[in-house]
């Protein structure tokens, strides 16, 4: 092993080509052996992603984290998933984020302290208690663990893409009104599946007043909604779907749920990460699709499908460019630094934070 102490800055290692990592990064991989373990999500670059021991989406991601042995779990991804990966480890693992730069717009449109005014005024209404007896808050996985916590103190819980309807059932089983957090889109088309009419849904806008809601339609709503977005999916229109079904009228346009709910109703697919790449597979060699998620995802599915045609919904390209802050350099710096015994970029969240995030957590996993 070539490294030094020297080289345990990172400044040391951003200045080096892309391709001068691969051989280092294996050869750190094989140091660590089973200490370490590498979870890459799927929107991650093909440079980094073909490092992960395991790739998903953050659903099944965050089983794999529960699941991990190794003493070091190294997250290729964003902050809220290595935030998840450690409250669900075991005592003694640590979660690494290669780039602690790796937010998400989305989890940064929820502020703990403004969803706890929210809350404040809803119990001030009446329509739930501060416990949560009237209103189950849900939230999806792409928000702080405060907000995981928040939600699992108040019987509620946290959900993905791919288990969000299982979740509201499961809430409406309890109170007749959720709260869902952050992402307004996945809620609406979530909500619309179930059955909920739009006008029963509201958007709480944390900066207006009593959320830019009447009490009225407060009290009338099955589901309110936090305004928060992905400025990825919420790119792709409805006019993307009609131009690309007019270039190719046998085509199929499949897209993540986090697309606005005009697109999601033009769509012929709704789904997962794991559900598009599946839908794909699965289908008859000739098939055409056209995406509605992120590019490194489309342009991987592209080059392992060669026997169909996969194009992105959108030919300006929806990049998230937090993920895509992770980069070979970090990941080798993040591994190198483990062979030397330092851990760097650890995340760990507060041990009180912690307990109820967990059990918010845990009650995900337990619904399918
Ligand atoms: S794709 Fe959207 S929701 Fe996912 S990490 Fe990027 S900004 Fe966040």
């Amino acid at each position: 092993m070539a490294t030094t102490l020297a080289a345990c800055s990172l400044d040391n290692y951003l200045v080096l080509p892309d391709h001068t990592m691969d051989e280092r990064i294996t050869a750190a991989r094989k140091e660590l052996g089973r200490d370490v373990v590498i979870l890459g999500h799927h929107y991650q670059r093909d440079e980094v992603i073909r490092f992960a021991d395991f790739t998903g989406d953050s659903y099944k991601l965050s089983q794999e984290a529960a699941k991990a042995t190794g003493k070091y779990i190294v997250f290729c991804g964003v902050h809220f998933m290595a935030e998840s990966a450690d409250v669900l480890s075991r005592p003694g693992q640590m979660t690494v984020l290669p780039d602690l730069n790796a937010g998400c717009s989305m989890a940064d449109m929820a502020e703990i302290t403004q969803v706890e005014d929210c809350w404040e005024q809803l119990v001030a209404m009446g329509l739930t208690t501060d416990s949560g007896e009237g209103i189950t808050p849900i939230t999806y996985m792409n928000s702080t663990a405060a907000i995981k916590a928040f939600c699992g103190e108040r019987g509620g819980l946290v959900c993905t893409s791919s288990n969000a309807g299982s979740a509201f059932k499961w809430a409406f089983e309890k109170n007749q009104k959720l709260l869902f957090l952050p992402d307004q889109h996945l809620g609406r088309n979530t909500g619309y599946a179930l059955g909920i009419p739009l006008n029963e849904m509201v958007v709480w806008d944390p900066y207006q007043l009593m959320g830019g809601v009447t009490p009225e339609r407060l009290r009338a709503a099955k589901a309110i909604l936090w305004k928060g977005h992905c400025s990825v999916h919420q790119r792709f229109l409805p006019e993307h779907v009609d131009k690309v079904r007019a270039k190719f009228p046998d085509i199929q346009v499949v897209v993540h749920p986090e697309c606005r709910w005009e697109v999601c109703q033009k769509a012929d697919g709704i789904g997962s990460t794991e559900k598009i790449i599946k839908s794909v597979k699965e289908a008859p060699a000739g098939s055409k699709f056209a995406i509605g998620t992120e590019i490194h995802l489309v342009n991987r599915l592209a080059k392992t499908t060669p026997d169909k045609m996969v194009i992105t919904l959108d030919d300006s390209g929806c990049l998230c460019t937090t993920m895509y802050r992770i980069s070979p350099q970090h990941l080798c710096w993040a591994l190198e630094n483990l062979v030397e015994g330092n851990v760097v970029n650890r995340i760990k969240v507060k041990e009180n934070v912690k307990h109820w995030a967990r059990v918010a957590l845990d009650r995900m996993l337990e619904i399918q």
